[in-house]
């Protein structure tokens, strides 16, 4: 989860009377709920008429001798507001402003959250992954028109992560000066800067030990894991260069859950291992997508994105195996 911005929701206090929501603006955000209270003066005739040419009808004074409850008339919404914003300027409506975010946000496959507390022309959204990540909200508009896709920062980074440590290297961070970059530290501990494209197809030399993962035997493993809380059960293709001990570790796995390895297929080179489980994952998403477990149900049960599987899809993944081996016979 991202932990890059400080953000609250937009304020909203209840009237202490008949209990409706008053939308507060951001800059009264740290005035104390008790603080909106009637403030029962008589409001000049001119009030109103200034109200209704800005489009809200005056509901009542509150608070203080500057203060005024505004209802918008498109949303029929309570605001605070100053008599002096009133007067000068056009108020905004949070109610009616937190709805078009909404809507922006919806029009861009998100959801929207919250606002940053920092920075307005930043939000807080839910990815449909079920991240939560920060955007500024004209990239939105970027999105909607179709000028831009969405990608989600922390999918990418947990994706990274597996494909480098089932070979042995642990994800560090990006590389501040190459953007297709990232340093990672070799289990022997010597730590090196690899092109991402190179790590994701297993092809790294470690500099420190001299060990090359991609021309040390392999596998391709099948799991079947079992959630005993939920009586959930997934099924796991992937790769490996340990196929007995680390999946448990690999995968983020919780004590609880059972892992049953059902079978592995072995190859001379982690080269090779790592052709092969490609083109089994990308054969099985485009035959049956149905049984692709979306990485939004994934989410605090493991910690991949992809290649999980529904139980129903064993049999056809069983006979995939079967054509490999065979085609390594020969
Ligand atoms: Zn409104
Ligand atoms: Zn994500
Ligand atoms: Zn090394």
């Amino acid at each position: 989860m991202s932990k890059n911005t400080t953000a609250t929701p937009e304020h909203v206090v209840c009237l202490p009377e008949s209990g409706e929501p008053l939308h507060v603006p951001r800059r009264s955000g740290t005035v104390p709920a008790e603080a909106w209270v009637p403030y029962p003066k008589p409001i000049p005739r001119q009030w109103h008429l200034i109200a209704a040419e800005k489009g809200f009808s005056i509901h009542s004074r509150i608070r203080d001798r500057f203060h005024l409850c505004l209802r918008c008339l498109s949303c029929g919404a309570l605001n605070a507001q100053k008599i002096f914003t009133l007067r000068t300027a056009q108020p905004a409506c949070v109610a009616c402003q937190c709805k078009s975010r909404q809507a922006l946000a919806q029009a861009a496959g998100l959801e929207f959250m919250y606002r940053d507390s920092k920075d307005r022309h930043y939000g807080m959204f839910r990815a449909p992954c079920g991240h939560k990540i920060s955007r500024q909200f004209a990239f939105l508009e970027r999105i909607a028109a179709g000028e831009v896709e969405h990608r989600c920062e922390h999918c990418l980074q947990d994706r990274e992560r597996t494909e480098a440590e089932r070979i042995g290297w642990s994800f560090l961070s990006r590389d501040m000066d190459d953007a297709n970059y990232r340093i990672y530290r070799h289990s022997c501990g010597h730590v090196q800067r690899v092109a991402r494209v190179n790590m994701r197809w297993g092809q790294v030399d470690c500099a420190g030990c001299g060990q090359s993962w991609c021309s040390r035997p392999s596998y391709i493993y099948l799991l079947q894991i079992t959630w005993p809380d939920t009586n959930q059960q997934l099924i796991k293709v992937g790769f490996s260069a340990h196929p007995d001990k680390r999946f448990r570790h690999q995968l983020g796995l919780p004590d609880s859950a059972t892992v049953n390895l059902l079978r592995t297929l072995s190859f001379e080179t982690g080269h090779e291992a790592c052709h092969v489980e490609k083109r089994l994952h990308s054969h099985l998403c485009k035959t049956h997508p149905d049984a692709v477990v979306p990485s939004t149900e994934l989410e605090g049960h493991i910690n991949v994105v992809s290649e999980v599987y529904r139980p129903s899809l064993l049999p056809v993944i069983h006979s995939m195996f079967d054509r490999v081996a065979s085609e390594q016979a020969r």
